[in-house]
């Protein structure tokens, strides 16, 4: 396992500057902002950002996209991330299937799907995880049967971020019966969410929002052209797949939008914030800004070896582990820290008086997801320890 030191260039420097003026003007005074992928969806903001040239930044010009590099991307995720803005729309297909169709996708796919998620107007879900397959995910039972054209779905998808939003999404699924080898006879499939089969049920959150659903296809007609990838091909993508989704700011950045409004709270400019504040509030602080500060330099060097053409799956695993834990301590750390009631779960009110008090309880409530989405700490771990080992 390496990471080399990296560090911002100047002309990186630059487009950092560019993004957090954009977003300085962009983003309204009493606008409350997302945490993480959980952001709000936001089309018009996803069309401005795309706009911007800060949309599928990874994805060849010829393709719609910007050519530019992942740590380029790294720059604008990571304002994006700090400053809660709302790009649920267009973020999953920018940080995954725009790279799964690059490397997997058919030339009509790549034409059909990237200039539109370049353009920040097409976006998709994930169909992994299932019922009884979710860290398992080679035990999936969403099964394709030949059909004339293509192939008829069904099954029963799970923990699907935004699918009552999105256009599509791409349903890992078994094309072979299982066999000898679990691994062999998956396929990944493109489907339309509003196709007829397709029945999409909320499930909400506990603090009562509504991200994801369960997603239920029955007889679901999918053409030959939007397989992914070769049929039968499936475990080895959706593993690869899983690598872009692990690395980034996303994964280390949910809970900022809180930090940012505790340090505004208690530890900013104002000389009354200041006597308020204790010196708990001062080592909350220090502590969260030293790990933030080590994570994001290994977030930074993955971007920078992915950039060198390296496949750093074990690095990635362990960046998405540290940040996510990160994420959950900060919450506790800043809790801890805060002048009663504030602090105390059972008094933290998600519609309460100040936008600290509503973001902390929001954070309280949803936090716990942060280490099992995307794979769980413990999956991480054992990524990371059999990398390890080689
Ligand atoms: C907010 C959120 C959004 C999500 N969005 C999506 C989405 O859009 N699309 C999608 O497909 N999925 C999505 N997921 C699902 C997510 O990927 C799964 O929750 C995750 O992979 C864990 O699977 P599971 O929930 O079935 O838990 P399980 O796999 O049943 O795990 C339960 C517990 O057992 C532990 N465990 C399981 N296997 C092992 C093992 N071999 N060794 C040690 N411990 C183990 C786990 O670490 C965990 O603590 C989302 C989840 C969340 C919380």
């Amino acid at each position: 396992m390496e990471f080399e030191l990296a560090t911002l260039s100047p002309s990186e420097r630059a487009l950092q500057d560019e993004v957090r003026t954009f977003l300085a003007k962009t983003l309204p005074s009493d606008f409350r902002p997302g945490l993480g992928i959980a952001a709000p969806h936001d089309p018009s903001f996803s069309t401005l950002l795309a706009e911007q040239g800060w949309v599928g930044m990874a994805i060849p010009v010829e393709y719609g996209g910007q050519g530019r590099t992942a740590v380029e991307r790294f720059v604008v995720t990571e304002e994006l991330m700090a400053a809660g803005a709302p790009i649920g729309a267009h973020y999953v297909a920018d940080r995954q299937t725009a790279p799964a169709l690059l490397k997997y996708g058919t030339e009509q796919q790549r034409r059909q799907f990237l200039p539109p998620i370049a353009a920040g107007e097409c976006w998709f879900s994930l169909g992994m995880s299932e019922p009884d397959a979710g860290s398992d995910l080679a035990s999936v039972r969403t099964t394709a049967r030949p059909a004339d054209g293509g192939w008829s779905v069904t099954g029963t998808k799970i923990w699907t971020s935004n699918a009552h939003l999105n256009q599509y999404f791409v349903v890992l699924c078994r094309t072979a019966p299982l066999g000898e080898d679990r691994h062999a006879g998956l396929s990944q499939l493109i489907v339309d969410l509003r196709a007829p089969g397709v029945k999409i049920n909320p499930i909400p959150f506990l603090d009562g929002s509504h991200h994801f659903n369960e997603v239920v296809l029955d007889g679901v007609f999918v053409a030959h052209d939007m397989v992914l990838g070769e049929p039968g091909s499936g475990w080895g993508q959706v593993t690869s797949e899983l690598s872009y989704e692990r690395s980034g700011p996303d994964r280390y950045l949910s809970t900022m939008p809180v930090v940012r409004e505790f340090v505004r709270a208690f530890g900013g400019d104002g000389a009354s914030a200041r006597r308020s504040a204790g010196a708990e509030v001062y080592e909350a602080v220090g502590a969260i800004t030293a790990r933030l500060w080590a994570i994001r330099q290994l977030s930074l060097s993955v971007a920078r070896s992915l950039d060198a053409g390296a496949a750093p799956a074990v690095e990635s695993a362990l960046v998405k582990d540290l940040g996510t834990c990160f994420e959950q301590l900060s919450i506790e750390l800043m809790r801890l820290a805060m002048p009663s009631p504030l602090g105390e779960i059972g008094e933290l009110d998600p519609a309460g008086d100040s936008m600290l008090e509503r973001l902390l309880a929001e954070t309280v409530l949803t936090g716990p997801s942060f280490t099992l989405r995307g794979g769980t700490t413990e999956i991480l771990r054992s990524v990371a320890a059999k990398g390890l080992g080689r």
